[in-house]
């Protein structure tokens, strides 16, 4: 038997009013306003992209933002660029490289120390509302910064103040301490086409 139109809208109705209701209940549990600490890593494209679209966000609700650049890797990307112009952004870019340009353990464990004692300024500071630290994966994974001390100064920070990290392979700690994590999944990029990184994609 076939179902007709009346039946299929009927259903779909009630499927619709049971999905709504788990939804205004999960809505109702979550009552409570807090800083967040947020991970984004994963080999997949967007980590960068998706904190500095959070970076927008903040600044579209009159909050000032702190961003640090751990690893420079290039001097040129928009956000810099637009972000800079933007009353309310305080940006630095601490890195110097990466670490297979730089080739020296030495210098890059001084220039990351040298970082994480701005980042911990921004970090006490209780006029930023959302603080960027963009690429810190990489100086916990290479061991140039020690995971717990950046977690102890992240712990001691404003209990408004919401922090997004970002940078592939996060330390299981750092996942462990963060509010919400997502893992970018590498699926496809072009640049294995041989197409190199184009302005307003991927810089
Ligand atoms: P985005 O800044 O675009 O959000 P991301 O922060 O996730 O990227 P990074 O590892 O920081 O990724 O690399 C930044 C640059 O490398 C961007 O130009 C991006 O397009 C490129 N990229 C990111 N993921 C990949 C990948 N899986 N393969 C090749 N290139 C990538
Ligand atoms: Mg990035």
């Amino acid at each position: 038997m076939t179902m007709n139109a009346t039946d299929r809208e009927q259903r779909h109705r009630a499927r619709m009013q049971r999905k709504k209701a788990v939804v205004d209940a999960a809505i109702e549990r979550a009552d409570r306003d807090q800083g967040l600490l947020l991970v984004l890593t994963g080999n997949g494209k967007g980590k960068s992209s998706s904190a500095f679209g959070m970076v927008a966000r903040a600044l579209g609700h009159g909050m000032n933002v702190g961003v640090a650049q751990f690893i420079k890797g290039r001097s040129d990307s928009g956000e810099e660029a637009f972000f800079r112009r933007q009353p309310g952004v305080r940006w630095h870019v601490l890195g110097e490289g990466f670490t297979w340009e730089t080739q020296n353990l030495a210098r890059d464990t001084e220039t990351a120390r040298r970082a994480w004692a701005v980042a911990r300024e921004m970090l006490r500071d209780e006029t930023l509302g959302l603080v960027v630290l963009d690429e810190l994966t990489y100086p916990l994974k290479y061991g140039w910064l020690e995971v717990q001390a950046v977690l102890r100064d992240l712990a001691a920070r404003p209990p408004m103040q919401h922090v997004v990290i970002t940078g592939r392979a996060a330390p299981d700690a750092l996942i462990e301490a963060a509010d919400t994590v997502t893992g970018l999944r590498d699926i496809k990029h072009a640049f294995r086409d041989g197409v190199r990184a184009q302005k307003g994609v991927d810089l």
